[in-house]
């Protein structure tokens, strides 16, 4: 959560820092702030909502210009949404920007009151700053000032600091994601939380390592960085990219949301996707090597649902047991694990913080770790033993849909590689990225539908075995951007409680296909008697589906088996999207939702 974007460098400060900050405004959009160094003088600018509040106040300032900044995009953890707890924080000698949670916050606090310190915000970020002008005042040395305040500080987090007189950023973080950039020819140096803001300024990406002291320095001939363990000596504690990303990946296109763009994306990544994983299977046959007794499958929020697709394909295919649980649960359950089993840990950001947390207790564990990941450096890739990489390009609509498929897709690749003969899956995956075609075909159908449904109280979405994943995942994304309330149940548990919520104002999207066929259908019928309005996902034409059904949705699944429930899946993704449109929802930027969910 929450975007930084620093800049230090010949040029001016305020335009890179803007551009970086509105492409990573899905982190947070609370409020957004720029801090720079004006004559000597470090000056904040800093409004409350969405980065377009901020540029519309600078524009009126059109004569600032400074050669070094840092701004932030806010996901409100401590304090309310208003423009004296925006970020940068600052005062004579510094100013921050944080992403993260100080957990020792109030203590700290309390401890620089007693010593006469005055707050302006109720930010836990405050205390960092005002912390380091405290240890700044005994040392006089901001290195070391930044280490000390650091140490003292709980909790994961990441910060940027500015000083007065410096040309230089300072950087450091814990379990929160961070890298630096430089751009070679130009010498100007970055950094940011996500390497996606910094695509067209640089041309070298460094993800450092946890307490590494990261400081950038554009006027040095050479090295633009320097990384210092916390006794300040030279560390090698980071990992180097210098593959370039597109500059498409930053624009919409010919879309209206950058969701849409994703849902696009899908046919073509299949295929991508397949073609990588064919060429390179190292990992995979290090990772398959021997077969766990257990695997425990842990994830957050969608990354948990493509865990459950996942779950299927190693318990039904490969016979091995799963444990499949949310992050945030497992990591305090004390869980039972024991050495020969694997941890798979899923996120797209690779730095959702429960996450993270449920991998260091299985490495605590000496269990192995596998992470399915988008973000390559991120924390979750560098932790672990093992990694299979999404390949799905900077997803950027808050709610997750090219991630998902990739994810389970992913999923299916390591469930094939555990099979004692592998399967050739190419035209498996082939057939998929067809039958996603197709449905991507009918939009407009599915838009009709959408139209007739958005106004009703509530929906819940059901389907059974491969499929029940599914129904989470649409009520999910429904909730997501829609702002209504909808479940996802397992079709035979209706009955169980949920069915009590159905009349005329209760919509039941049912995912029903040949498998299990005639028990869904009676599901279905159960709840046509209670007059729910029925949208049937079925599978091709069904007069018998077709009849009990206000709206009938016939899919082709062009034979496939295994992989039906991710067809399915774009159904929802695009029924969810219309949805949202006909509400008028802001469809990339849900409310109180963030992308990358880095505070626990
Ligand atoms: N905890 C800080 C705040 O509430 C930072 C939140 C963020 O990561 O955006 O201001």
């Amino acid at each position: 959560m929450c975007g930084i974007v620093g800049y230090s460098g010949k040029s001016d400060a305020v335009s890179p820092v803007l551009e970086g900050l509105s492409r990573l405004e899905y982190r947070g959009y609370d409020s957004a702030g720029i801090s720079m160094n004006i004559d000597g003088k470090l000056c904040i600018f800093k409004k409350e909502g969405k980065l377009d509040n901020l540029k519309n106040f600078l524009k009126e300032k059109s004569e600032l210009s400074s050669t070094i900044g840092i701004g932030h995009t806010r996901w409100a953890t401590h304090g309310k949404v208003n423009d004296t707890n925006a970020h940068p924080h600052g005062n004579e000698d510094f100013s921050i920007v944080h992403n993260g949670i100080i957990e020792n916050a109030n203590v700290l606090r309390e401890e620089l009151k007693q010593k006469g310190y005055q707050f302006k915000s109720e930010t836990d970020s405050e205390t960092f700053l005002v912390k380091l002008s405290d240890e700044f005042k005994q040392s006089k040395d901001i290195e070391q000032a930044i280490i000390d305040t650091f140490k003292s500080i709980e909790g994961n987090s990441a910060f940027v600091v500015i000083a007065k007189n410096s040309h230089k950023i300072y950087s450091i973080k814990r379990s929160a994601p961070l890298v630096c950039g430089v751009n070679e020819e130009s010498g100007d140096v970055y950094v940011s939380s996500d390497p996606y803001a910094l695509i067209g300024f640089t041309t070298k990406i460094y993800f450092p390592g946890d307490s590494v002291l990261c400081i950038a320095d554009h006027r040095k001939a050479n090295n633009h960085y320097s990384f210092l363990d916390l006794n300040r000596n030279e560390t090698k504690d980071y990992t180097i990219q210098q593959k370039q990303m597109s500059l498409n990946t930053v624009s919409k296109g010919k879309y209206e949301h950058f969701m849409l763009k994703e849902i696009f994306e899908q046919p073509e990544l299949v295929n991508k996707l397949f073609s990588i994983y064919s060429e390179d299977i190292t990992s995979l046959n290090e990772m398959t090597k021997s077969r766990p007794e257990m695997v425990h499958i842990i994830a957050c929020g969608t990354a948990l649902h493509a865990g459950l697709v996942i779950k299927d394909f190693l318990e039904r295919k490969n016979r091995i047991r799963v444990n499949s649980d949310f992050a945030s649960e497992f990591r305090y359950k004390e869980p039972l694990i024991c050495k020969k089993d694997v941890g798979l840990f899923i996120s797209q950001s690779g730095e959702t913080a429960d996450t993270l947390a449920c991998q260091e207790l299985c490495v605590a564990q000496d269990l192995k770790t596998y992470s399915i990941v988008n973000v390559e450096g991120s924390t979750l890739y560098r932790s672990c033993d093992y990694n299979l990489l999404l390949h799905a390009g900077a997803e950027i609509g808050v709610a997750s849909t090219k991630a998902f498929t990739q994810m389970a897709l992913v999923g299916y690749i390591l469930s094939n590689a555990y099979l004692d003969e592998p399967k050739d899956l190419k035209s498996e995956f082939e057939l998929l990225s067809q039958a996603i075609t197709l449905i991507l075909n009918r939009e407009e159908e599915i838009k009709k539908i959408a139209r007739d449904i958005y106004n009703y109280k509530g929906f819940i979405f059901t389907g059974r075995r491969e499929q029940y994943p599914i129904a989470l995942e649409g009520a999910l994304k429904l909730k997501e951007i829609a702002y209504v309330h909808a479940e996802g149940y397992a079709a035979g548990e209706l009955k169980h409680g949920p069915i009590a919520l159905f009349d005329e104002s209760m919509v039941n999207i049912a995912i029903v296909t040949k498998d299990l066929y005639e028990k869904t259908l009676s599901n279905a019928q159960e709840v046509k008697a209670r007059k729910g309005v029925m949208v049937i996902l079925g599978e091709g034409e069904d007069s018998e589906l077709s009849e009990i059904s206000d709206f009938y949705f016939g899919i082709d699944y062009l034979g496939l088996t295994d992989l039906k429930p991710l067809v399915t899946n774009v159904v929802l993704q695009l029924l969810s999207y219309h949805i949202a449109k006909f509400k008028g929802t802001d469809i990339d930027k849900p409310r109180n939702l963030a992308k990358s969910v880095t505070v626990e």
